[in-house]
């Protein structure tokens, strides 16, 4: 960590302080419990018994803070015996929990105080604080367990931001407020876009219908692009056997993320005999791909294969990390795997690389940065492979003119990759698109005592199989890894390279994403209602469904607005579902030689009076444009 990180952690891990000490000026039975610093700001977390405090209470809490500031001068340190330190922290429980836990390992305790105030602390605050924490806010409260741990006691945890001047702690302010406002969840909601019900079931996204038909545009255009670059779409299903997930060692490495197998077996009443073969729902798509792939031998003649789905996924994430769209438990990745030789590897990563920035463009993604991820101490394959796509992975980031940064030992044990992540329009980053080289899933290990081991620890095997013994048996009958290969001009068999790509992520994340950067006011070409027409009285109403006629036959999404209200009301109400388009017809565009309307934008531009053939021409040339 740099200094300037470092300053801020202690100038805001201070200002927790300075939070608890109000609180506890406030509301004196309160226990306290731990106030680190964090990215963009700090928290405390408190039980307050009974006593409900809430966001309502922050200008009380941040006025005490104030008028404690000036007897802060300074923050002193002072050794304390564990017997003194419990006896200051009296009945609270994880003050007691903590002394406990420092003094057990030989750890001094130290106590910080300033003003009044003096909390059970290890050190890192300003000098003075008086001075230093004047610019601070508090944010937000939320439930957070004692600990991180559910069986714990749930306490409240206040967040706050403290910055060095006021300036910094406005532009910070201003940030929050435009990300508050363009959050998907919130826009979701206001502009009909989708929904999360817990009859489906939690991380599991409703596409309501304007969302869903901006998908099927951007799945389309994805499919289009795909095949122009010569990738081949498959489908394939969303459960699979659990052989061949134990075969690609998913069920071993990634179990806690899988959801748990359906063992057929304890179906009551039901005949084993036809439900031999064990199902889980699929975490991945590649093993899939491997399986057309080997459905016939290949040829090198054949190579690169470049095979693409839209393929829907299901991991298992905690409750405690899903997050609208951006952290699901199901969802379609755009999914691709290259089968290739080692001379086609550059030349396909660099495909893939480009294909990215095309799509990044076109979303208006235009800040993005490589980050190439090396061999980690724990891995699968030899160095010399290792080597060889490491070095293929920066050749291709070099021939395609991107700017990548190391992330030294960061890779998967299975092989290197480049990730990209884009800076949205408020300037934050996000994680797209993933090229990963894969030295697992294309050879034919054996099964290890090691893993045999892996496999025992896990409860669905030990129901299913009862004893180590017919696991062994089980594991040695599906015999070894995929085996990927093809024949090569000697007519040898060789091993595949095979390279995971996605571009977009998921569709679940990556139009959450979308909505965020987009603040909800999509591009025309995405926009699910390009353009309101609305009649100024009843009078216009036949002309403005003319024009609607008129457009839909040009495949415009049009609607027609002839509700009872005013003018005003439609465009305040348009406006505020940020449709692009509002076409306005009165009597000066209903007396017109021909189809009139007079035009204007979301954004209140007047496009002024014009013909219905004028405006459907600057549709067509925008929608064409992407733009
Ligand atoms: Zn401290
Ligand atoms: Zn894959």
């Amino acid at each position: 960590m740099n200094r300037k990180n470092i300053d801020l952690d202690n100038l805001r891990h201070s200002c927790a302080h300075l939070l608890a000490a109000a609180v506890m000026e406030l509301w004196p039975d309160t226990k306290r419990t731990i106030g680190p610093a964090i990215e963009n700001g700090f928290y405390y977390d408190f039980d307050f018994g009974d006593i409900k405090v809430s966001e309502k209470d922050f200008p009380k809490i941040e006025t005490r803070m104030l008028q404690l500031l000036p007897d802060w001068k300074e923050f002193t340190r002072i050794e304390v015996s564990p017997e003194q330190a419990k006896n200051d922290y009296g009945d609270n429980p994880y003050k007691l929990e903590l002394i406990d836990e420092f003094s057990s390992k030989d750890q001094k305790l130290t106590f910080y105080k300033s003003g009044n105030y003096s909390d059970l602390c290890r050190g890192g605050h300003v000098e003075n604080p008086g001075n230093q924490l004047k610019y601070f806010k508090l944010l937000s409260i939320a439930g957070a367990y004692w600990r991180g741990n559910e069986k714990n006691k749930m306490l409240t945890r206040i967040y706050g931001t403290c910055f060095p001047t006021k300036k910094e702690l406005e532009n910070y302010l201003k940030a929050v407020e435009m990300a508050e406002k363009s959050d998907h969840r919130k826009l979701g909601k206001e502009l009909d876009l989708f929904s999360i019900s817990s009859l489906t079931g939690q991380g599991l996204i409703l596409w309501h219908p304007k969302l869903a038909l901006i998908r099927n545009i951007v799945e389309q255009f994805w499919k289009d692009i795909h095949y122009q670059q010569g990738y081949q779409l498959v489908n394939t299903p969303h459960i699979a056997s659990m052989d061949m997930f134990v075969l690609s060692r998913h069920l071993s490495k990634y179990i806690d993320y899988m959801f748990p197998v359906m063992l057929h077996q304890f179906i009551e009443g039901e005949s084993s005999a036809d439900y031999s073969v064990d199902e889980v729902l699929k975490p991945m798509n590649c093993p899939n791909h491997i399986q057309i792939f080997q459905a016939r031998p290949r040829s090198y003649r054949e190579l690169p294969i470049r095979m693409g789905e839209l393929g829907t996924v299901y991991r298992y994430e905690r409750a405690g990390v899903l997050h609208g769209m951006t952290r699901v438990r199901g969802f379609t990745q755009d999914d691709s795997h290259i089968f290739c030789t080692p001379d086609q590897v550059i030349e396909e990563v660099r495909q893939v690389l480009s294909i990215m920035k095309y799509f990044y463009a076109v979303f208006g993604f235009s800040d993005y940065q490589a980050y190439i991820s090396t061999r980690p101490e724990k891995y699968l394959g030899d160095k010399k492979s290792w080597d060889f796509a490491e070095q293929s992975l920066q050749k291709a980031a070099v021939a395609e003119d991107l700017d990548y940064k190391i992330d030294k030992g960061a890779g998967v044990f299975y092989g290197p990759k480049i990730d990209m992540k884009v800076k949205d329009s408020l300037g934050r980053e996000w994680q797209l698109g993933t090229v990963q080289f894969d030295f697992n899933q294309p050879s034919r290990a054996e099964t290890t005592s090691e893993e045999i081991e892996e496999f025992w620890k896990l409860k669905t095997f030990k129901q299913k199989f009862k004893s180590k013994n017919n696991l062994a048996k089980y594991l040695k009958k599906l015999g070894r890894g995929f085996d990927v290969t093809y024949v090569d001009t000697n007519g040898q068999a060789k091993t595949c390279v095979m390279i995971h790509r996605v571009v977009l992520g998921s569709m679940e994340r990556f139009f959450g994403i979308l909505i965020e950067h987009f603040g909800g006011a999509f591009p025309l070409w995405l926009a699910p209602v390009q353009v309101v027409l609305i009649p100024i009285s009843d009078r216009h109403h036949q002309t403005a469904l003319k024009i609607a006629e008129k457009l839909k036959s040009e495949k415009i999404r049009v609607e027609s607005d002839n509700r009872k209200e005013s003018m005003q009301a439609k465009i305040r109400d348009h406006t505020l579902q940020k449709i692009p388009y509002m076409g306005i017809i009165g009597d000066k565009e209903t007396g017109s030689q021909w189809l009139s309307l007079t035009v204007r934008d979301r954004n209140g531009k007047n496009h002024g009076f014009m013909s219905a053939d004028n405006f459907l021409d600057i549709l067509k040339k925008t929608i064409e444009k992407k733009a």
